[in-house]
Order: C-alpha cells, then structure tokens, then sequence
C-alpha cells in the first residue's frame, strides 16, 4: 500500500456541523508539521503513528452516510492534524467523492508551498476552512512555530483562483487579540476575493490533557481562556468586515471536537473511533 492509495487516519466524526456547511463526515487526520502552543490535539502530531486506511475503505463508508450528508448540504471534511501532509493520498480521496459528486473541504494551516500536486488537490476542493495563525509573521512563528508567509501566499493563490474559503482564527489573549494586530487581519482579510465567512475562535485549555497524558508540559498554562468580552471586542475591531462576511463564534479549531451552546461550555461530539 503507498502514500496514493490509504490515509493515516487518528479518528471520524460521522455528524460534523461545524467543520463547513451542511451535516459533514470529517476525517481527522494524522500528523502535524506546526507546533502551536495552544494545540488542543497535541495527539494528532506524530506522523507515523494513527491507523492506515485504504482509501477504498474510506470510502464506502462514506457513501453510507449519504442519505443524510447529501440532503443537508454537506459532505465531507478533512481535517488534522494537517491534511495536506498527505496530499497525494487526498488526491485519490477526493477523485473518488467527485464520482459520487460529493461536497470537499479540507481544514488546513495553508502552510505548504503551492506545488502542482497540492494545486491539483486544490482543484478537487470545494471549500477551504483556513486557518490564518497571525497576521505578523515574527509572532506567527513564536505561537505556532512557522512564519506565515506560505498561508499567506496560499490565502491569496485561493482568493486569484475563485475558491471559497472560510477564515479561522484563534483568539489567544496576549498572543491573537491586540487591536494593531486584529486590525492588520482586517486589511488582509478586505483584499481577498472569496471569503464566504470569518470564524473567531475563542482560546480555551480543554486539550491540555492530552499534553499530560504525552507527560508534557502544556506551553500556554499561564495564558487565561478567552471570554465572550473578548469575542464581542475582536467582532467590533473586524466589524466593517461583517458586511461581507458572516462573523460566527466557535470554540477553537482543531478544537472542532468541542462545540459552544450557551457561553464557552462544550460539549463533545460524538465521534467513531473506527469504522
Ligand atoms: S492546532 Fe492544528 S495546526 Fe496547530 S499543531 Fe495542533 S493540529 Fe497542528
């Protein structure tokens, strides 16, 4: 079996709702080049571990949920971890789903440089969930480990190219939040062509966890959480964005397995471990 034909898979959610539109089957996948301080899923980091799935297997059981993934609009979304440290892999994926004209999306980092392999996966994307980590890049690589110049570039190869994306990022108090950085996210954010929406999304420590179950020790334990104040501020900084953009709260990202109802309590979404 090659990197073309299986997926190095950590975990599935059958019912996603908030990883794109509609009801989503979201892939999570293994490994992860970035090294941000506040991962919520330090877990998905190692490359060679994570469980090897045959593409073929991947995906019957995705046409199995095609009775109610299709009629709500979703479809299928890749996740990690970092997705596009298996690109060719991804490639095959989404070739078979057009097959069956299913919805893609892919959460991603964007920090890749724009090969011909990972612009032909792009062509096979449908939506891009971007996740901007800061808009300078000196304090992007201190909070995530990489500057941001490819995500920056991949943001606007997807924006010449007239691919829908949505824009992440997390709002990390004394890290994401000042106003000068918030407003430089707004200049940014104004000269893309396709952002369909813009999600804030508040810091929280509900994955330190699994820093301590690895024997770590959690690199923002002193950083508080976010709070709806917060939010409410970073909303007014973005606001002249909201006329374009739909401004929607989730809790964070990679974090997309817990999910806000009434403040910042989570709940956890149900998940398959396997098929
Ligand atoms: S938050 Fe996401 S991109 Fe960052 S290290 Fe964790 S898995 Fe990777």
């Amino acid at each position: 079996m090659d990197a073309n034909d299986s997926l190095r898979v950590h975990s599935f959610e059958s019912f996603g709702t908030v990883d794109g539109p509609g009801i989503r089957y979201v892939i999570f996948l293994q490994g992860c080049h970035l090294r941000c301080k506040y991962c919520q899923n330090r877990d998905t980091w190692e490359e060679n571990t994570g469980n090897i799935i045959p593409i073929s297997e991947v995906v019957q059981t995705i046409l199995k949920y095609q009775s109610y993934i299709k009629p709500s609009g979703g479809g299928v979304t890749v996740s990690g971890g970092e997705p596009l440290l298996q690109t060719r892999a991804l490639i095959s994926l989404f070739k078979e789903l057009k097959k069956y004209d299913i919805n893609t999306a892919i959460d991603t980092s964007g920090m890749f440089s724009l090969t011909d392999e990972v612009k032909e996966l792009i062509d096979l994307t449908d939506l891009f969930l971007l996740d901007i980590k800061h808009i300078v890049p000196a304090k992007s690589k201190e909070l995530v480990g990489f500057s941001n110049e490819l995500e920056i570039e991949f943001a606007k190869y997807l924006s010449d190219i007239g691919k829908p994306m949505w824009i992440r990022q997390v709002l990390v108090p004394g890290y994401t939040d000042s106003e000068e950085d918030l407003l430089k996210l707004k200049d940014f954010l104004s000269t893309l062509k396709t952002v369909q929406k813009v999600e804030i999304l508040p810091y929280h420590d509900l994955g330190k966890f699994k820093w301590e179950n690895l024997g770590l020790k959690y690199p923002l334990f002193d950083t508080r959480t976010a709070t709806q104040e917060d939010f409410e501020r970073a909303k007014n900084i973005l606001r002249n964005l909201m006329y374009r953009y739909n401004l929607e709260i989730l809790c964070i990202l990679c974090y997309n397995r817990f999910q806000p109802i009434v403040g910042f309590k989570p709940f956890f979404i149900y998940r398959n471990w396997l098929f």
